[in-house]
């Protein structure tokens, strides 16, 4: 068989520990054999991150505003106990939060699903994609310990010298005071994201505030929301014949567990936070859950939305062969492909990317899986726990088959 060729280069994002190793296995047993794989390669391991000075992070994410499509493997985020067993000059950044400043993005979380294996809620029938603002709110506030009686004020100073003042509350004793902000850039870069996302993937849109009670802060989330799809979005969507509503965020709540799946749900930032926890868990499993970031000028980064898996890693080290799951890293890389094939108009690269994808859920569906997923195995098929390498063999197997 002859190699697909590609025309644009996919910016490559290597990582750390397991999800490293993983990550060469793949290209080895599943990528190379059969693309001939053109990459920009950056090595975003925490011991090039830190040799360059952590400037390899920031070229990467220039490189996906360059090219458009970028694939990154799970990299460490240093805390103490990492500057002390990686010899770190300095606790470098979260290399995802470098990469999402510079592309001012939203990140798009999907689980992948299998039959044998249920989602907790019985009538989720299709994936929920969880989009969450990355931006402001209670992660960007600056709170206040009030010490005992006293009025607390809310002032605005304008540039031009013009003073806007409002009583919070005026305290009777002890309490606490919280001051949180947005921007509408950030909310517009937010709200194009997800329209763009839902068109790309042609899903319907949902976006959920709680704009009763706060009638200026979320209300202007549901408003600008509003706005870009009606100037947009709007004709697009009725062509494609898909539907964007906003509810208030109980109500989206209920519907959520009552729904099918197959849509996305835009929240605010800490909405997306503690929802995509509870939706990832009722779909089973963090290493079935993959990852997009996609900025509002439709440049995309494909990641796991897990991390290094670091206490496999370690057992790795000691000699064990290890049973960890490669799925989201592979999606990612078939995310990746599939994306670039689209936008370079070649239909051998999607094609190649759905078939692989095809593959690697027979094989779990056939019985062979990771240590992970063959707990939650409810499937008909005899249960056969494969480390990392002897499942990439058997998608392999099919694939070829
Ligand atoms: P983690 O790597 O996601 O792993 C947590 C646990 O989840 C694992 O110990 C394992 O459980 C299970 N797990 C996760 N992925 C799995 C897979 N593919 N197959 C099987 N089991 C899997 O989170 P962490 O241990 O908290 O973080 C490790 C490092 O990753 C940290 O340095 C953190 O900074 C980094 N991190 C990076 C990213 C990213 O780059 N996007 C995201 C999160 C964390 P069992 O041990 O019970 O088998
Ligand atoms: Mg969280």
């Amino acid at each position: 068989m002859e190699k697909i060729q590609m025309k644009t280069p996919l910016v490559e994002m290597d990582g750390d520990e397991m999800t490293r190793i993983i990550w060469a296995q793949i290209k080895e047993q599943l990528l190379l054999p059969f693309v001939e794989l053109k990459t920009v390669y950056f090595d975003l391991g925490l011991p090039n991150r830190e040799a360059t000075g952590d400037r390899v992070t920031e070229q990467a994410a220039r490189a996906i505003q360059e090219y458009g499509v970028g694939v990154k493997c799970a990299t460490i985020t240093p805390n103490a106990q990492r500057v002390e067993e990686y010899g770190l000059s300095q606790m470098w950044k979260s290399p995802n939060g470098t990469i999402r400043a510079i592309l001012d993005g939203t990140v798009f979380r999907a689980p992948i699903m299998v039959e044998g294996i249920s989602p907790v809620v019985k009538n989720w029938e299709a994936p929920i994609t969880i989009a969450r603002h990355a931006y402001g709110d209670v992660y960007k506030a600056v709170e206040y310990r009030v010490p005992g009686p006293g009025k607390a004020e809310l002032v605005f100073t304008g540039e031009d010298g013009r003073v806007e003042r409002q009583t919070i509350f005026d305290f009777q004793g002890p309490g606490v005071l919280q001051g949180q902000h947005n921007r509408d850039a950030s909310i517009r870069s937010f709200a194009r994201s997800c329209f763009q996302y839902a068109v790309d993937t042609r899903q319907e849109l949902w976006f959920s505030a709680k704009d009763t009670i706060s009638k200026v802060y979320d209300h202007t989330f549901k408003d600008i929301f509003q706005e870009i799809y009606q100037k947009e979005f709007q004709e697009k969507f009725q062509e494609l014949g898909l539907r964007y509503f906003y509810t208030l965020i109980d109500d989206a709540v209920a519907r959520i567990i009552r729904s099918k799946g197959g849509f996305i749900w835009a929240c605010k930032n800490y909405d997306g936070d503690v929802m995509s926890d509870m939706v990832s868990t009722a779909f089973g499993s963090l290493a079935m859950m993959t990852s997009v970031l996609v900025s509002p000028d439709g440049k995309y980064e494909y990641e796991a939305a897990h991390g290094t898996v670091t206490r496999h890693y370690y057992r790795y080290q000691r000699g064990e062969t290890p049973s960890t799951n490669p799925m989201a890293t592979l999606f990612a890389w078939t995310g990746a492909l599939a994306k670039r094939g689209e936008m370079d108009g070649i239909p051998a690269l999607v094609d190649f990317s759905q078939k692989l994808e095809r593959c690697a859920l027979e094989t779990i569906e056939s019985g062979c899986m990771t240590g992970d997923l063959a707990g939650l195995w409810e499937g008909a098929a005899p249960v056969r726990r494969a480390s990392t390498q002897e499942f990439l063999a058997a998608v392999r197997t099919r694939f070829e088959g």
